[in-house]
């Protein structure tokens, strides 16, 4: 592989960027001085390659969990390309040959769920499931069960919308004022439970999710339309939820008659080592959302999936002109995204990445127990699947979260050493200090291996 420019295409794409683009979620001020813009410029396997010709093993799927069958798939590419000389688009109001494989193909591994409806991004996805439940609100329920839930440190998007529902403070700060009908619920971090009043030692899952029906007893349950959470917390650090959480959870959720709408925009698509997030806790949604995994960012795509039940609530009385889902989404109608997706799958069924993603996750979480045993700055390490996190602290017993800066720079000690992985949001303090690993799902031990052996020198490094 030869990712090398020569200098003067280098310098003409650094200045290039520097100058024109926005980057997204970084401070551009170090761009103007001394550092140049990072610019990634070719992949294959795990591996990406920068302007400067570095090799970089990406131990977070394109930084934001995203390239599940990793880089350089020719495979994909060329379905893409047959599919867009064939016919590049067509508005969603019609059918496609790939919109309809792949939606039979992917609805074949969610049982009970029946009904596909396209669009381009998670938070696209999130904001026609929201309108969904606003749309049922309205028909069923004379607009008042319309709340919708969301929990403390999920996230579900960048739009108004979603960041209404958003539980990343950091995230939505100086962006208010949000849409209203959006209540908040605790999250459900047992590591971080001593910080909740009245949390139990024991059985602290049933407890956190009990915490969500005493929220919906205050709303009252005739207002609360939907309850909406990531089946494992991503950003928001990497929660997996504690025993006996998600039970309590669909059980809640059908007594008070509230959809379970799973945000499966990280999860989705074989990162946890089931083909969704949710299949890992046996829970039954009524709607999912999935994006970044779907087609592995070959092509942009993402999905909507509902139960038969709530297809039928738009359809049942075809006398009233109001009744359908009145939601369009322009590019919810490009091919290459379900073409990209339907190859995708191919790939994780033939090479058995699920299978692959179960063992090398508990491996790597082997691995960072073991690095845990080492360091004491690691106060937590937890994970499902290939989607694994380290919370950081300056001391095992009051667990108080290593300080921000530290973090990145154990980020950056990584990064110098070849080794991308990310860390939880930054922006506000408190919250930041987990480090975020989530390999393509073709990672062997030896990926594994590098990326803990620059961990582990990174926090010696910094932590010295
Ligand atoms: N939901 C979750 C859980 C996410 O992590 C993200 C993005 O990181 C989104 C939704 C929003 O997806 P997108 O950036 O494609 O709009």
């Amino acid at each position: 592989m030869d990712g090398t420019f020569n200098e003067n295409d280098l310098s003409r794409v650094v200045e290039a960027d520097r100058k024109n683009v926005w980057h997204h979620l970084i401070q551009h001020q170090p761009f103007e001085s001394a550092i140049d813009p990072r610019i990634i410029v070719e992949g294959k396997g795990m591996k990406v390659w920068d302007q400067k010709g570095k090799e970089h093993l990406d131990a977070v799927s394109g930084g934001v969990w995203t390239v599940n069958v990793g880089y350089g798939r020719e495979s994909i590419a060329n379905a893409v390309r047959d599919q867009l000389v064939k016919l590049n688009y067509f508005a969603g109001s019609a059918g496609s040959i790939p919109g309809a494989l792949f939606a039979e193909k992917l609805l074949e591994k969610m049982p009970g769920l029946d009904r596909m409806y396209y669009c381009n991004s998670g938070s696209e996805a999130n904001e026609k499931a929201f309108k969904m439940v606003r749309q049922i609100a309205h028909k069923k329920y004379g607009g008042k069960k319309h709340k919708i839930l969301y929990r403390d440190r999920d996230y579900h998007g960048t739009t108004i919308a979603c960041l209404s529902a958003g539980g990343q403070d950091e995230r939505n700060a100086q962006y208010g004022p949000f849409a209203p009908g959006f209540v908040r619920v605790p999250h459900c971090l047992e590591y971080r439970a001593f910080e909740q009043e009245g949390a139990p030692q024991e059985n602290y899952g049933v407890w956190a999710a009990d915490q969500i029906e005493k929220v919906i007893l205050a709303e009252g349950p005739d207002t609360v339309g939907a309850l909406c959470l990531e089946p494992v917390t991503a950003g928001g650090g990497v929660i997996t939820p504690p025993d006996g959480y998600w039970d309590r959870v669909q059980e809640i959720c059908k007594k008070y008659d509230i959809l379970l709408h799973i945000d499966e925009v990280v999860c989705g698509v074989g990162r946890t080592g089931t083909w969704f997030g949710y299949q890992q806790y046996g829970i039954q949604p009524d709607m999912v959302t999935m994006a970044k995994g779907v087609a592995s960012g070959y092509a942009a795509i993402a999905c909507l999936v509902t139960t038969e039940a709530v297809f039928d609530m738009f359809k049942d009385d075809p006398s009233d002109k109001l009744n359908y889902f009145r939601d369009i989404s322009t590019f919810g109608g490009c091919t290459a995204g379900p073409a990209a997706a339907i190859e995708n799958m191919r790939i994780i069924e033939d090479e058995k990445l699920l299978e692959n993603t179960t063992q090398m996750g508990a491996y790597m979480l082997d691995q960072l127990h073991a690095l845990a045993d080492k360091h004491a700055v690691i106060g937590d390490v937890r994970g499902k699947g290939l989607f694994l996190g380290a919370e950081l602290v300056t001391d095992r017993d009051s667990r108080a979260p290593a300080e921000e800066a530290k973090v990145q720079a154990v980020v950056g000690n990584c990064m110098a050493q070849g080794v991308i992985i990310g860390a939880t949001n930054r922006s506000l303090p408190g919250k930041n200090n987990s480090l975020c690993f989530s390999p393509a799902l073709i990672a062997t031990k030896d990926d594994i291996n590098h990326i803990i052996a620059a961990v582990d020198k990174a926090l010696g490094d910094v932590f010295a």
